[in-house]
């Protein structure tokens, strides 16, 4: 099939923060004018559960689609994979504000993934942008034209000079749906039922590209979330029994391949690593904060204590190696952060 529209998916943020939906209609908006544009809302990507049907709509999407939410772009990316929407990653232009530190060979360095990758990939790309990183949304178009033209040259054919998709633009900026020109539209996927708010969800998301696995997170997590599938490795099979708000397990993970798109720290939520550097003081000292895996352990113990259970503390599922790991700048930034809660400031 020769791909004639690129199909863009706008991803809402949770809550109702009017700045926030200000750039969501300026965006899909413009992306309306559009030519070879297929536009889909959605809600929140991570709180999309298994039988929504902005989470159906994603699901069947064909082709190359570029992915805007207000999640990091390796968090959305994973969170895509984990669901089944797979294809490869695609380089993106819209770099975070603060992500100026490309001389930093040490970060480079650091950053290099040796991961076992994803199981399989659709022959498509996947381009993910993440709306914190401009304020502008004409930023957000002009690199969908960019990544439009570079599609156009990959598919090497007409690209059909089409209408706009066919839109329709609400209270609350609503929904589209129709992909890559298969008119599935209102039909398949009512407006409604698209945008309906789900309700949140919190679980970790694993950057297969980092992943080693290890499974030292399988050894912590005394809740049941991971598994082994059939191929032999890890994944993430109870979703919803993991604890709300809590990260233990993404402090535990020796490459920084755990994430939790909502949490408040970016190295945690899913941040480039190796892009957050430049804090050279020993913020967990200055703080009185302990190291990442005691912090983690003290966050599963009070999952535990809520369930009811014994807190087990540093005896049960505690890689050893990690004693005599070095704090990386990220992890600075993320003690800092978790300091700071402490310290309610
Ligand atoms: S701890 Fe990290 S690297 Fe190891 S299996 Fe789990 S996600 Fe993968
Ligand atoms: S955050 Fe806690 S409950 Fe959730 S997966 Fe990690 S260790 Fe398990």
């Amino acid at each position: 099939m020769s791909q004639k529209k690129l199909t863009v998916v706008l991803s809402q943020a949770q809550g109702k923060d009017p700045v926030r939906r200000a750039i969501e209609e300026e965006i899909a908006a413009a992306l309306l004018m559009e030519p070879g544009i297929d536009l889909g809302i959605v809600p929140a990507l991570y709180d999309l559960n298994e039988g929504h049907t902005g989470r159906l709509y994603l699901e069947g999407v064909q082709g190359d689609m570029v992915v805007i939410s207000w999640l990091y772009p390796r968090a959305a990316y994973w969170l895509l994979d984990r669901d089944g929407i797979q294809g490869k990653m695609g380089e993106t232009n819209i770099k975070p504000a603060d992500n100026n530190d490309d001389d930093d060979d040490e970060g480079e360095e650091a950053s290099k993934p040796k991961g076992i990758g994803a199981v399989k990939f659709q022959d498509r790309f996947i381009y993910c942008l993440d709306l914190r990183d401009a304020k502008d949304h004409r930023t957000y178009i002009e690199e969908v034209r960019r990544i439009f033209s570079e599609c156009k040259q990959r598919w090497g054919a007409a690209t059909g000079d089409s209408k706009p998709a066919i839109v329709q633009l609400g209270m609350n900026i609503s929904t589209p749906a129709s992909t890559n020109g298969n008119a599935t539209g209102s039909t398949a996927f009512p407006k409604e039922e698209m945008l309906k708010i789900p309700g949140r969800r919190w679980y970790p998301v694993i950057d297969y590209s980092r992943c080693t696995n290890c499974m030292e997170c399988l050894d912590f997590c005394l809740f049941g979330v991971y598994g082994v599938d059939s191929l032999e490795r890890i994944y993430v099979d109870n979703q919803d029994s993991c604890k709300k708000g809590c990260p233990a397990c993404s402090r535990v993970c020796p490459e920084q391949a755990i994430m939790f798109p909502d949490y408040k720290s970016p190295a945690i939520a899913g941040a480039p690593v190796g892009a957050i550097s430049g804090l050279k003081i020993d913020l967990t000292k200055l703080f009185g904060g302990g190291d990442a895996l005691v912090i983690a352990a003290k966050e599963r113990d009070k999952e535990l204590l809520r369930d009811g259970r014994d807190a087990v503390g540093l005896t049960v599922g505690i890689p050893k190696r990690q004693s005599d790991k070095k704090d990386s700048p990220k992890d600075e930034l993320d003690n800092l952060m978790d300091s700071l809660d402490t310290l309610e400031i």
